[in-house]
């Protein structure tokens, strides 16, 4: 008990997978004196039962980044430490049942691509060579991953472990952690061996992380599943086809069906996510358990009859083979199926490591992003995936029991981009719901927020089926063309509740914002937009900035933003100065067209001859509100701003007055077509301002802002990649974010918004692309879903609309 570490610079809460390989980064960083507590013996929790896989797949381009990284780092790892470890590269081979699953692989393949991966398609005869005993009768294909495979995941732990105490981390053990204080200057962990202070915590307690996370008062959104595998003794054919060939099977993904097939020895491992899947300990007779390690929930094998049945119609062999064990674990979902790694929304010097349900295959790239984020604040790749930010603290139980359950049964659903997913819907409804409900509203959920995404005209399809395509045209096509006209021709409104809004205020305000964002200040009355950046200069956000009095402004930004950017300001954030989060109380509209000036000069007397991004208080249909000069849509046009009290009036006497009502999709494609960028899609930490074709937003002459210092030397460097804008020829498809741009069989460049723009009537292109061919006119390539398609730069200016004229009207 004596020598019990009394303090530590860092203390995780957790010895999983996670827990651990984040252990191991931070003192791979140098940051030696860190303390991991565990509250049992490590991997207690859901690591050690994990069946291991080690998968690189993903759809998202950060998650495969981390999957990427953790499978090079386990290649590596016994070696380095001196643990040998059962890491089986087996490759694995992912079947397609359509058309679409196809696609979804095509892109993959060009995301691999990029990141250095040699993923490959496979015909069904090309499956068969490789994985000789599968029926391949009905498949469109497969997708052949070299780098996939399987480890021990308590060997991973362990050698993650003994990587890390070699290095000078500690480990203590039957340690739980039973509460934590901050005293303003740093943490006070107690724990029955005694209390450790600690300058930074993480909280890495896997399926535990609700419970700890209240310790700190913090709500951790998410909900536990029992998740199973079942094992299946020798088949002696596949002993023998093994023993023959000199390697195992490649792990077998039937994603259609929703389950893996893995050789385990010289049988098999199946587990399936199923559609009627069960969530734990979320009712009084089920209550959370104080201690579950090394525990399991009693096998439940109905579930997965259908499973069971479709794996040996699929690869008949299996039903050769007796089974002998199942093992059926907790496992943690967030709302999103995404991990928790990063800063602890709304607690100091805290961050969060847990809610992983790939939390093996995963656990080196977290370990690392992480360790980032504590040593440098920062991380190397853009990890809002993952980010606890990206939820608000709306996510109640119900949600997060719905949604999860909802990704646990399509965990290999496909991703389609005109697709609304259904579970845990209408939390947020806008105040005139009902009314854009009336006019046929097709809705999406952005931060909980029911926002239209389109109107549907009578006759058609609002089914979620006829959402399951990649195709740009789909039941929606005509009436976001005919919306995006109203809004070229005539006027059109949006509702859009639930845009971010915080005041700011105080003596030194304006001098404090004004270090904070890259360019100018707007002057009182107006507003402009504003990018902060970090100290490497990369993009952190954008914000609409309204400057109501010298030293009083409100902030306008995402609705995804809002817990992201409130911690941004109120982290930087000066003494003296307030900061309030408005969101709730008011509510916006955007009526925008060419006809708009004289839709409003109807019905208000406000001045509407005020120039474009002036701001001023107005009354409309006789409500209060505020009227913004301004139209991401790129048209004539305001945003009104008011209480959601008063939007109700003004919503009636707009559509009255003859406003044509549009939603998302279109304002997708008008944005597109201006070249405005969307948060988290064209504008992340994986690209400085400079790269992201800001420049005419920084002001150079100010003494000091964030990130200038690195934007100087990049802008004296030469900046290598920048924005552009590309006109495709594509096919029957929009290209995907992270389509690659091609040039002289090179890759250079990539797209983060693609869509088709109707008033320009053109496949729009937003992306990055080498400095050097980013000249109007180049002709480059851009792969969309496997094929080359022909493209052209364009200048450095909006393709509708080229002098704002229309805007500024
Ligand atoms: C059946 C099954 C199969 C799976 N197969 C795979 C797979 O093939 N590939 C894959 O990538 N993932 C798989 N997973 C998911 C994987 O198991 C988890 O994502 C992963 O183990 C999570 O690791 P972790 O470190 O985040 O959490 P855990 O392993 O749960 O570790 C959390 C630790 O925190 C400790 N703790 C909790 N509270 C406290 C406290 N107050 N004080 C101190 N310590 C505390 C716990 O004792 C525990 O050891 C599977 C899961 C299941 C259930």
């Amino acid at each position: 008990m004596s020598d019990f570490p009394t303090s530590a610079r860092v203390v995780i809460i957790g010895g999983g997978a996670v827990g651990v390989s984040s252990l191991y980064h931070l003192a791979k960083a140098g940051w030696t004196d860190c303390l991991l507590l565990e509250k049992n013996e490590l991997t207690a929790g859901s690591t050690w039962h994990a069946a291991g896989n080690v998968p690189t797949f993903s759809s998202s381009w950060s998650i495969m980044n981390m999957q990427r990284y953790s499978a090079e780092l386990y290649r590596r790892l016994g070696a380095e430490v001196d643990y040998p470890m059962n890491y089986h590269v087996t490759g694995s081979v992912r079947l397609a049942h359509t058309k679409e699953r196809l696609q979804e692989f095509q892109r993959v393949v060009g995301m691999g691509r990029y990141q250095g991966m040699d993923l490959k398609i496979l015909t069904p005869d090309e499956v068969k060579e490789v994985y000789p005993f599968l029926e391949t009768h009905d498949l469109t294909g497969a997708l052949h991953d070299p780098y996939d495979g399987d480890i021990d995941p308590a060997q991973l732990t362990q050698a993650l472990a003994k990587g890390a105490r070699q290095m000078g981390a500690r480990i203590e053990r039957f340690c739980p952690v039973d509460g934590v204080e901050w005293t303003g200057t740093e943490w006070i962990i107690s724990t029955p061996k005694g209390d450790v202070r600690a300058e930074y915590v993480v909280n890495a307690a896997g399926y535990y992380a609700r419970e700890v996370g209240r310790m700190f008062g913090r709500e951790v959104p998410m909900m536990v599943m029992s998740h199973q595998y079942m094992l299946f003794d020798t088949i002696p054919e596949l002993e023998a086809w093994s023993k023959d060939v000199g390697h195992k099977l490649p792990l077998l993904r039937d994603v259609d069906s929703s389950y893996y097939l893995r050789q385990e020895k010289n049988g098999f491992n199946l587990g399936p996510y199923e559609r009627n899947c069960k969530a734990h300990w979320i009712s009084k007779d089920d209550p959370f358990p104080q201690d579950f390690s090394f525990q399991l929930f009693p096998d439940d094998l109905e579930r997965l009859e259908w499973h069971i049945a479709d794996a040996m119609a699929r690869v008949p062999l299996l039903e050769k083979a007796p089974l002998t064990k199942v093992i059926n674990g907790p496992i943690p979902y967030a709302p999103d199926g995404n991990p928790l790694i990063g800063p602890m929304p709304g607690v100091p010097n805290a961050f969060e490591a847990c809610v992983f349900t790939f939390g093996i295959c995963q656990a080196g790239g977290a370990g690392k992003v992480l360790a980032e984020w504590i040593t440098e604040g920062a991380t190397e790749w853009d990890m809002w995936s993952c980010d606890p930010r990206r939820f608000t603290g709306f996510e109640d139980e119900d949600y997060c029991i719905q949604k999860g359950m909802e990704v646990y049964g399509h965990e290999y659903g496909i991703h389609f981009p005109h697709h609304a997913w259904p579970a845990a819907r209408g939390k947020k409804l806008s105040a005139v719901h009902e009314r854009t409900k009336a006019l046929g509203a097709v809705y999406g959920a952005y931060n909980g927020w029911e926002r239209a995404l389109w109107y549907a005209r009578p006759g058609d399809d609002t089914s979620e089926a006829g959402t399951q395509t990649w195709d740009r045209e789909g039941p929606w096509f005509a009436a976001v063309k005919a919306e995006c006209e109203a809004v070229r021709d005539g006027v059109g409104v949006l509702d859009l509740p639930g845009f971010s809004r915080f005041e700011l205020e105080g003596p030194g305000a304006a001098d404090w914002l004004s270090r904070q964002i890259t360019g100018k200040l707007p002057a009182v009355g107006r507003m402009g937009l504003a990018y902060f950046a970090d100290d490497k200069g990369r993009i952190v956000t954008e914000m609409s900035v309204v400057r109501r009095e010298e030293e009083a402004f409100t902030l306008i930004t995402a609705a995804l933003a809002q817990s992201h950017d409130g911690e941004w300001l109120k982290r930087h954030l000066a003494e003296g100065l307030t900061l309030r989060d408005r969101t709730e109380d008011f509510t916006c509209l955007i009526v925008t067209g060419p006809k708009s000036r004289d839709l409003l000069a109807g019905l208000t007397g406000a001045d509407l001859s005020a120039k474009w991004l002036s701001v001023q208080p107005a009354a409309v249909a006789g409500q209060d509100c505020a009227l913004f000069r301004v139209s991401f849509a790129g048209e004539l046009g305001w945003e009104i701003h008011a209480t959601p009290a008063r939007m109700p009036a003004i919503y009636d006497a707009v559509i009255a007055a003859g406003a044509k009502p549009f939603g998302m999709f279109a304002l997708n494609s008008l944005r597109v077509e201006k070249g405005y960028r969307a948060w988290k899609g064209d504008l992340s930490t994986d690209y400085t301002v400079l790269q992201g074709g800001l420049e005419r937003f920084v002001d150079w002459s100010k003494p000091a802002f964030r990130g200038k210092a690195a934007l100087e030397a990049e802008k004296q460097r030469g900046v290598a990649k920048r924005f552009c804008t590309l006109v495709i020829e594509a096919g029957e498809q929009d290209p995907p974010y992270m389509s690659t741009i091609w040039h002289g069989g090179k890759v250079v460049g990539e797209l983060t918004s693609g869509y088709y723009g109707h008033r320009v009537g053109a496949v729009i292109g937003l992306g990055m692309l080498r400095a050097d061919l980013n000249v109007p006119g180049v002709k480059v390539e851009v792969e969309i879903f496997g094929t080359l398609y022909p493209a052209t730069v364009q200048a450095d200016q909006p393709l509708w609309d080229a002098k704002n004229e229309r805007i500024r009207a």
